[in-house]
């Protein structure tokens, strides 16, 4: 058991600095932080110390094949550790910093422990200013998947880190709940230029095409992947983001949600709900477990609170909890992704 340091962290602390200079020195002697991104809350380390990689691995329970993305300062620090080009460029100068990681063909710098064992290398620029100051307080890349344990929903409030990381980590940054609530957006660009998506986040597909023109979607973002298929991003393979009661999601209008549920019988179950029609369901079913999930075309408020339900619902030992399947448009994508995980592609067409 580690000792685990709180900071509760404004940038108008008279001692921020100081809080920031002491986290980053954690970092440079190897240790783990726990720091706020516009994202969710990244778990972090010195990016080129492999021994420090694999305490995180640790920290998490995360399988060591499932690479970790490293953060930077600033879009051309990318060129210490990864192969870039115009096209990495072309989409720094319009999404960095903020929510997108790039992938590129690794160099040596990076520790194999840090990428998985793997070639490529993943790179973010986060737009958060305790992220970015302690980045460039700890003058080296930061090594930070998600600060959750492996298999649950990512951390998006400095209590949900608490509850997962206490004595696991050497200090834990309160930063308040994150913006956007869900994962960075990760691109794959390979040598001869193609763009895939590989996770859908705040940054839309209509967006990056904007920039670099036509962007390939990995299969594994809206499908499950078939036996012995390879994962073009190896966390694309684990369950992921998952309550432990069941969840489906629900393909079709509100009535016909309410007819189904009804047919399901006497099961506890937890409803998610878009606000406008928690209280139709509530009084249709006589049901009072009703999550309101922000409005229905409001996918934004939808993602900024996806995870907090998720972990709220899961403390409440539910048989089975309901939710509405998301569009595929915009920022659809992202809560879809996330959500056919947790429901393990559990999808009922209504
Ligand atoms: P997390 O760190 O929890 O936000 O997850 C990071 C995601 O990025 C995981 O799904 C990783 O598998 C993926 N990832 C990181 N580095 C690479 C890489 N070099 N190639 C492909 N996927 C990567
Ligand atoms: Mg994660």
């Amino acid at each position: 058991m580690i000792n685990t340091e709180i900071f509760k962290l404004k940038q108008t602390d008279a001692d921020y600095s100081d809080k920031i200079a002491k986290a980053a020195e954690v970092i440079k002697s190897g240790g783990l932080v726990v720091f706020p991104t516009e994202t969710v809350y990244g778990l972090g380390a010195d990016a080129t110390n492999p021994e420090a990689a694999r305490k995180i691995f640790a920290a998490k329970g995360r399988p060591s094949d499932n690479p970790l993305i490293i953060h930077i300062s600033s879009p051309e620090e990318a060129e210490g550790y990864a192969y870039t080009g115009d096209v990495y460029y072309q989409l720094a100068e319009t999404f960095m910093p903020g929510p997108l990681t790039v992938i590129m063909d690794s160099k040596d710098t990076v520790p194999l422990a840090t990428r998985g064992g793997l070639e490529t290398v993943a790179v973010r620029c986060p737009e958060n200013k305790i992220a970015h100051d302690l980045i460039l307080a700890a003058g080296k890349p930061v090594a930070a998947p998600s600060a959750n344990l492996s298999g649950t929903p990512s951390a998006t409030s400095a209590q949900h880190v608490i509850d997962d990381m206490m004595g696991r980590v050497d200090v834990i940054i309160d930063g308040g709940d994150s913006e956007f609530g869900i994962e960075s957006t990760i691109v794959k660009i390979d040598a001869d230029a193609t763009v895939t998506l590989l996770r859908p986040g705040k940054i839309t597909v209509d967006e990056l095409s904007s920039v670099c023109g036509s962007v390939k979607i990995a299969d594994a973002v809206t499908n499950k992947l078939r036996e012995g298929e390879r994962a073009l991003s190896p966390g694309m393979k684990y369950r992921h983001y998952a309550p432990t009661a069941p969840l489906v999601l629900l393909d079709g209008e509100v009535d016909a949600a309410i007819s189904y549920i009804k047919k399901q019988g006497k099961q506890r179950a937890a409803i998610i709900a878009y606000e406008d029609e928690v209280e139709i369901i509530s009084r249709a079913l006589g049901n009072s477990d009703c999550y309101a999930f922000g409005k229905r075309n409001d996918e934004i408020a939808q993602a900024r609170i996806l995870f907090a339900l998720l972990r709220k619902i899961d403390k409440k030992n539910y048989d089975i909890i309901y939710a509405p399947l998301p569009s595929l448009r915009g920022v659809g994508l992202a809560l879809y992704n996330r959500m056919i995980r947790a429901a393990a592609h559990n999808v009922v067409k209504l």
